[in-house]
């Protein structure tokens, strides 16, 4: 089955108590025992609900993995694989990583003795000089997060085998549309479907997808255990936002690109951050293991004034002011004041996180209509 046709239908099966064709919300805790331990399969719902149960089936195949989970946030997602790993274990992780990701690394899972490196992923040899008979995890996020780096995960994978470590890769901003990191020798995908997946900005959740018998033993025995599920309404919006994955990210695309051009023609505007324009340093890779480049645009004002970036993300009228991004309407971010507002000036602009910074969610509408929206901003 090829992807479009694999969005729609797999694990989706008509309900077989009603014929009806779309999965129904099944907003139960429990179920019905004929007699004690016999039932249709579904005992209680921290451990397993229908509607979860087939978005599980459903994001698992559409990344070319064979178990899938879901979780309450992205984050729940990650908190998962940490669990997986124990005391005095260590994980290289990429310094340009989602803050989020930073957060529960450093606050959370410190405190309980595992040990992490953040490295620069653009050159393998970084991750390379770290590893020890400690280290059991690499955790990659590629494209990065604001400044749109790439990781090549291929010589990650053949790396962490060398080495029996396991490598996650947070795919979030790429989506299985564009890129499957389970086929490139990645062990664990995992995504914030708050973002893509959902597709339009009404949800929370986060998935884990793994190919591995192991490894999907100790990602459910830890979903359960933990119970940071999500609900079945969630897991149906989320069911209902992959059906058009596929003809979603090819707007973002179209968009992505005609705006990464536009400000890369624009005077007023110094470097432009998207895979797709040949002068991306790492353009090779992202051709290489990415189909397309997805919708996220990152951008710098020629000049350092603070100000004058703080002027045009107001002048915007198309793209809203917000955190959050993967949904069908712009939205732009300044990261310097939100989303890495917590970082040391010094220490953000070393990963490119200067005061000019601008960084847009593309949207999937008219792409003359957003250009105009830009044009009229950076006046
Ligand atoms: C949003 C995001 C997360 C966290 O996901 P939540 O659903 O907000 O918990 C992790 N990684 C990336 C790249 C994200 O964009």
């Amino acid at each position: 089955m090829k992807f479009g046709t694999k969005v729609i239908h797999a694990g989706l099966e008509p309900d077989s108590a009603t014929g009806a064709i779309m999965t129904p919300i099944y907003q139960t805790s429990t179920y019905i025992q004929d007699g004690v331990g016999n039932h249709k399969g579904y005992e209680y719902s921290r451990t397993l609900n229908p509607t979860r149960n087939a978005l599980e089936i459903n994001v698992a195949a559409i990344e070319n993995g064979k178990y899938g989970a879901a979780f309450g946030s992205g984050l729940a997602a990650i908190d998962c694989v940490l669990k997986m790993l124990n005391p005095g274990d260590e994980v290289i992780s990429t310094n340009d990583l989602y803050g989020g990701t930073y957060r529960i690394f450093k606050t959370i899972f410190e405190k309980y003795g595992i040990v992490f490196h953040f490295v620069p992923m653009g050159e393998v040899e970084n991750v390379s000089k770290k590893i020890n008979d400690k280290t059991k995890l690499i955790w990659v996020e590629t494209p990065t997060n604001p400044t749109l780096q790439i990781i090549d995960i291929k010589a990650l994978a053949k790396l962490a085998k060398e080495n029996n470590i396991l490598l996650a890769v947070d795919n979030t901003f790429a989506t299985p549309y564009l890129q499957n990191p389970l086929d490139l020798g990645a062990d664990i995908v995992m995504h914030s479907a708050t973002k893509y997946l959902g597709g339009h900005s009404d949800v929370v959740m986060g998935v884990l997808v793994v190919k591995d018998d192991d490894l999907a033993t100790e990602m459910y025995r830890i979903q359960n255990s933990s119970g940071a599920v999500c609900g079945p309404m969630d897991s149906f919006l989320v069911l209902r936002g992959i059906k058009t994955l596929h003809l979603r990210m090819k707007q973002h695309c179209i968009n992505g690109k005609a705006i990464a051009e536009f400000l890369q023609s624009h005077p007023k505007v110094d470097k432009v951050y998207w895979p797709g324009l040949t002068t991306h340093k790492n353009h090779d890779i992202a051709k290489e293991q990415m189909k397309d480049f997805g919708g996220m645009v990152s951008f710098t004002l020629a000049g350092d004034r603070l100000e004058e970036a703080l002027e045009i993300v107001k002048k915007l009228k198309l793209f809203t002011l917000a955190e959050s991004l993967g949904g069908v309407e712009s939205l732009v971010g300044h990261p310097a004041t939100m989303t890495h507002a917590a970082i040391p000036k010094e220490e953000r602009e070393k990963s490119g996180v200067v005061d000019t910074l601008i960084r847009l969610s593309v949207g999937v509408e008219d792409t003359e209509d957003l250009i105009e929206d830009l044009k009229n901003a950076l006046a």
